[in-house]
């Protein structure tokens, strides 16, 4: 381990005794001031930790390094599989990754999870009863950064949606509820119109709950199902969604709840877990110690819970309640308090247990029991019966499918043309807008299973004619069931 002042990593705390590793991040704009400030709350309330602290961020991205993480801080969070990590800016432009995304793909942290309580009547709000977790599948979904400039004008973000991937959130969703005494689960997925991609998720969270039947279940479309949250929190318990939906249902329930600012978060997996407040690195107000350090002290709580230190945590939280119960706030809850007066009101809270509105909080052990990635091959009959062949052209549909269907062969038809999923040939309606991306649908004639050898043909004729395609995709059949969905008005 480095221990130099200006290396990427450094240790503190005590390592005689027997204390649990886990890396630190001061991050950018407030989040050094509340890292501080979370940092002496857990010293006065005795957590065994000891701190590696890792630099990320602004500075190391400005230092040339894209992903804003440099080699060394990935072995320490490698080591101690615990990560704090305070917020940090993304430099705008610049070909700048999140690191957020990075670490949470690289290290395989499938499961975000966002419990979001009310504190009423010390955090304002209309909703006084609402307990809600969020649990938001983290690393598939647009997620995926896979995004490609196709034509003129048209950009493509492609949407992946695995088995394992629903299997292991959905498990871990009902696995928290039990764990946790929740009631109910509700999934929420958009596969009205995402029959194949949402549809795989809604399928699987059937198929895994019936494995719970204790905990009540129910599936929502996610416009009105986050339409309902924000009206009715409180009918909702845990809540079980792909990444994309959850990362804007996470922030509306902690709005609902009162404000994002209180908001903790776990990214769980299965060997490494990271912790952070829901809220950014707030540059408006950095350096002025007035931040807000609850969201980051709430998540450093949810770490102390994960690494076994139930009683630390509960310690914690319920100082937290006293010293809210006793006025503490800062600028962002209406109160004067600074970000170190806030640390302190909870400190001298340590030891006691919130007295009046809010109920106190015990916290126990998680359980020992892994949530299982199964990994079921399930291997189908796949055969190819066609091609989508997506072309960038200029002009007219018809004199496009006059050239296509010229180079056909006797493989192949051309079936349809769409153009952003509408069919516009054969006939099309003069009111679709077309943009220059078309989407040619060539199906193999007489429904006969057609080879690599034939796609590759077919292709070079459409080169050949002169037409530009950009990409393609496999049409087939997966035992018997099309792997693909249909043209809109086909
Ligand atoms: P933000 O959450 O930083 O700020 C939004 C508003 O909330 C601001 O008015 C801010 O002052 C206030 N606020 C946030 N945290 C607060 C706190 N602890 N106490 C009091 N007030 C608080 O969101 P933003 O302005 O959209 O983003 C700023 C930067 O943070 C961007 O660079 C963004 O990329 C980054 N960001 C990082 C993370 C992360 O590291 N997890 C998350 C979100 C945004």
């Amino acid at each position: 381990m480095v221990s130099a002042e200006n290396s990427a990593v450094r240790s503190t705390g005590n390592p005689a005794r027997n204390l649990i590793p886990v890396t630190i991040a001061q991050g950018d704009g407030v989040g050094p001031e509340i890292m501080a400030a979370v940092r002496r709350v857990l010293d006065a309330a005795g957590a065994p930790l000891a701190y590696e602290e890792i630099e990320i961020g602004e500075r190391v991205y400005r230092s040339g390094v894209s992903s804003g993480i440099r080699p060394e801080a990935w072995d320490s969070l490698r080591r101690t599989k615990v990560f704090l990590k305070a917020p940090i800016t993304t430099p705008q432009g610049g070909g700048y990754k999140s690191l957020n995304v990075t670490i949470r793909k690289t290290m395989g942290l499938y499961a975000n999870v966002r419990p979001v309580r009310t504190y009423a009547p010390y955090v304002e709000t209309i909703h006084p009863t609402m307990d809600v977790v969020v649990v938001r599948e983290n690393e598939e979904d647009l997620y995926a950064g896979i995004e490609h400039r196709q034509t003129d004008e048209v950009y493509q973000c492609l949407k992946l949606i695995t088995r394992p991937g629903c299997e292991r959130i959905v498990r871990y969703a009902f696995e928290y509820a039990v764990a946790n005494g929740r009631k109910k689960v509700t999934c929420m997925t958009k596969d009205n119109i995402m029959k194949l991609t949402d549809g795989l998720f809604h399928r699987v969270f059937e198929e895994i709950g019936t494995e719970y039947p204790q905990i009540q279940q129910e599936h929502m479309i996610i416009d009105i199902g986050m339409a309902r949250v924000a009206k009715y929190p409180e009918r909702f318990d845990v809540i079980v969604t792909p990444n994309l939906y959850g990362d804007i249902l996470s922030d509306v329930v902690a709005e609902v709840a009162g404000t994002v600012g209180l908001a903790p978060s776990a990214n769980i997996g299965d060997q490494v877990a990271m912790f952070e407040a829901i809220h950014g690195s707030a540059p408006d107000i950095a350096g002025k110690g007035i931040a807000n350090p609850s969201g980051l002290l709430l998540s450093a709580v949810m770490m102390l819970v994960h690494v076994g230190e139930a009683e630390c945590a509960s310690r914690i939280h319920n100082a937290w309640l006293g010293a809210v119960e006793d006025g503490a706030a800062t600028a962002d809850l209406g109160g004067s308090y600074t970000t170190e007066q806030f640390a302190d009101a909870v400190i001298h809270h340590l030891g006691s247990h919130p007295q009046h509105h809010l109920p106190a909080v015990a916290y126990t052990a998680p359980p020992k029991k892994k949530v299982p990635t199964l990994r079921i091959p399930r291997i189908a009959e796949k055969t190819m019966i066609g091609i989508d062949v997506f072309v960038h052209h200029w002009g007219a549909v018809d004199s496009l499918a006059e050239r296509l269907t010229a180079v056909a062969g006797d493989d192949f038809e051309l079936q349809m043309i769409t153009n952003r999923g509408v069919k516009v040939w054969p006939a099309g309606m003069p009111e679709t807008f077309c943009t220059d991306h078309w989407r040619c649908r060539f199906m193999s004639r007489n429904e006969r299973p057609v080879t690599h050898a034939h796609l590759v043909a077919l292709l070079g004729r459409i080169a050949e004619n002169g037409v530009d395609f950009i990409k393609s995709e496999n049409l087939c059949l997966f035992d018997g069931a099309p792997g693909f969905s249909l043209g809109q008005g086909q």
